[in-house]
């Protein structure tokens, strides 16, 4: 479906059936598993009814098209379109985006209501999951939600953007002015076969797909149906420092899918925020002068200017995100108010004021019922992944005995010693 190919529904909705089923089924039986294993019972004995309304929330989004931009098309649209056409797309997809309220509003309730049945919050899940506490989490977002906005009302943003910012320059469109707007002169899939060869990875074992399919969704993602020997990595072709990025990104997580060992629960529940330290921890070479430097990159200040620039625009667009997500699930906001929440969030983090109907078409916020905060805590995470790899073994990208190193931390999967590398 994301990949742009055609898929069968009624394969998918046979799928989620028995999944669901099994799921209650063991859950029912009151047998005793950990922890985490329940919580992953939970959003699968769900997965029925929310595939049922994601798949009518897919369909209905994919409908809304304004002259020649659809849906699918829109953010990869972005950089090429004029600011009235970009106000026009905008206007249009967040008036639409209501249509898809009921719909993910049912979704939310499926998952919220699974927990409730087997005595579990879907909040106390997640910090269980990704180990880590309520007010570190706050007390991270805020810290970092401040450094976005910064690079907001300094004017940093807006001078490599080019034009003073409006509400439908959004994030997508930012991210890919900072990153689109410089080449990269850097051969992405075989410099990363040799980041993988010098650290011992398999790069073979890893099928890329990176076909300009219409129907392909966002930029790039990583799936491992039966990791380690099932790995995939899906992007576009979109060029420039953007498709580096991206493609450097999901090798991370590709890395990590062709090391993991040991059973299937092992390999499968793992916290999302532990998913993403190493796919960030892989992309962060894109900001490393040092490795730029080796690679012969002409302007490697900029590259990392840019990059620099581009993290803070994350930070404040994933705490607002983030604060979204906290909001709702604490009971603080129910899901007719996310809107003006969505608003307001916005409008402290970056400064301008923005439709918050926004929200429903974010990949992350529409698609999650919780997942933007992984990322803040990740992106902590990998840069003290990033630091003790750099004190034990310098230019980590070019060392077996890195690659050694890392793959034991990766094996670990759940069982991460976070504390080896991390504050929180
Ligand atoms: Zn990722």
């Amino acid at each position: 479906m994301y990949a742009g190919l055609s898929y069968d529904e009624s394969k998918i909705k046979s799928c989620s059936t028995a999944i669901s089923k099994l799921s209650k089924s063991i859950l029912d039986s009151r047998e005793e598993v950990p922890e985490r294993i329940k919580y992953w019972l939970i959003d699968n004995a769900a997965s029925r009814d929310v595939e049922k309304y994601f798949m009518k929330q897919i369909k209905i989004r994919s409908k809304f098209r304004c002259g020649n931009v659809d849906y699918a098309s829109w953010r990869s649209w972005l950089p090429s379109s004029k600011p009235e056409e970009r106000k026009k797309v905008f206007d249009y997809f967040v008036k639409e985006s209501k249509k898809l309220s009921p719909l993910i509003q049912k979704w939310f309730n499926v998952y919220s209501d699974s927990y409730r049945r087997y005595d579990c919050d879907v909040l106390g899940s997640y910090f269980d999951t990704q180990k880590i506490k309520m007010n570190s989490l706050v007390r991270l977002l805020k810290t970092l939600g401040r450094e976005g906005r910064h690079a907001f009302d300094s004017g940093e943003i807006e001078s490599v953007v080019g034009h003073p910012l409006k509400y439908y320059d959004e994030y997508y469109y930012l991210g890919s002015k900072l990153r689109l707007g410089v080449q990269l002169k850097l051969d992405t899939l075989p410099s990363i076969k040799k980041i993988f060869s010098d650290m011992g990875f398999d790069f073979d074992k890893v099928r890329i797909d990176s076909a300009n399919r219409k129907k392909k969704f966002g930029y790039g993602y990583c799936i491992s149906p039966n990791p380690p020997e099932d790995v995939r990595v899906v992007y576009r072709s979109v060029g420039g420092l953007k498709e580096t990025e991206v493609v450097y990104h999901e090798f991370g997580h590709a890395m990590q899918g062709i090391s993991m060992t040991g059973s299937f629960f092992k390999k499968e529940v793992i916290g999302s925020s532990i998913n993403e330290i190493f796919s960030m921890f892989f992309e962060s070479l894109i900001s490393n002068r040092q490795y730029l430097g080796e690679k012969g990159i002409a302007n490697p200040d900029e590259i990392v200017h840019r990059e620099k620039l581009a993290n803070k625009l994350f930070f404040a667009g994933y705490a607002a995100n983030s604060f979204l997500n906290l909001k709702f699930l604490s009971g603080g906001i129910k899901f007719n108010e996310m809107d003006e929440t969505y608003g307001e969030l916005l409008k402290k983090y970056t400064g301008i004021e923005t439709p918050g109907g926004y929200w429903k078409l974010h990949h992350i916020l529409s698609e999650f019922l919780i997942y933007s905060p992984s990322y803040m805590i990740s992106h902590v995470r990998a840069g003290g992944l990033n630091k003790l790899m750099t004190a034990k073994f310098g230019d980590w990208w070019k060392s077996k005995e890195a690659g050694n190193h890392l793959k034991r931390i990766m094996a670990d999967a759940e069982d991460i010693k976070l504390s080896e590398f991390s504050s929180i």
